[in-house]
């Protein structure tokens, strides 16, 4: 009798993990067919994007995420899809006024995204298009703020946070550790553009990462291309 439970258990157990990886599986191509009618403009390149996507996957039951820094949203959809696959909520904070290197004569000014007679970026519009073609309008929630004023008055829990907002040491540094202070144990916070090196990139990120690392409070985990991860305990 014993022996029957045990079998009926692991044939449970094979079902649940081949239900979740062929779920999984069906949800990262229908990523890939979005992305592909529908090219987003952004800087996450293509495996950070599947490895925030795994990352919200496995942390979204727990509570909703948030990221810092949405731009037209590419990212957005990585960690979207995976919150609408657990049934749970991505809230997306950005001013939409850009950073300091997507400004009038930066390196990465976009003339498509400048508003002329207002005489701002403004990525808003974009980002609101990203959230329609993929179908995420009832799972994340647009939060048109600077991460400060957003945070001033926070008091969710987080699974998961994305820091990808200004690069200057100053403001990474007040994300990473202002975000990280209201993740769960257990909780992952995730920064794009960690360069360890000056010649590879801006060392903002990179510091602040490791500052929140220094508190002893968080676990470091393997970092995929340029995107950091730590863990809370
Ligand atoms: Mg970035």
């Amino acid at each position: 009798m014993a022996y029957i439970g045990f079998l009926c258990l692991r044939s449970l157990y094979r079902d649940s993990v081949l239900y979740c990886f062929i779920w999984g599986w069906c949800f990262s191509l229908s990523i890939k067919s979005i992305l592909a009618k529908h090219p987003i403009k952004g800087f996450l390149a293509e495996d950070e994007g599947e490895h925030l996507y795994s990352l919200a996957l496995e942390q979204a039951h727990l509570g909703p995420c948030l990221e810092v820094g949405s731009y037209c949203g590419l990212s957005t959809v990585y960690l979207g899809c995976a919150c609408k696959q657990k049934n749970s909520t991505l809230y997306a904070v950005d001013h939409h006024r850009g950073s300091e290197e997507h400004q009038q004569g930066e390196e990465y000014h976009d003339t498509d995204l400048y508003d002329a007679v207002a005489q701002e970026m403004n990525s808003f519009p974009a980002f609101r298009r990203t959230l329609r073609v993929a179908e995420l309008e009832n799972t994340v929630i647009p939060i048109v703020a600077s991460s400060k004023n957003a945070r001033c008055h926070w008091g969710t829990p987080l699974s998961l946070v994305f820091i990808d907002g200004g690069h200057s040491l100053e403001t990474a540094l007040d994300d990473c550790v202002g975000w990280s202070r209201f993740l769960l144990s257990g909780g992952i916070l995730a920064v794009h553009d960690i360069f360890e090196h000056p010649e590879q990139g801006g060392q903002g990120p990179w510091l602040a990462l490791n500052a929140v690392l220094a508190s002893g409070e968080f676990d470091l985990l393997p970092q995929v291309n340029s995107l950091g991860v730590l863990r809370k305990k």
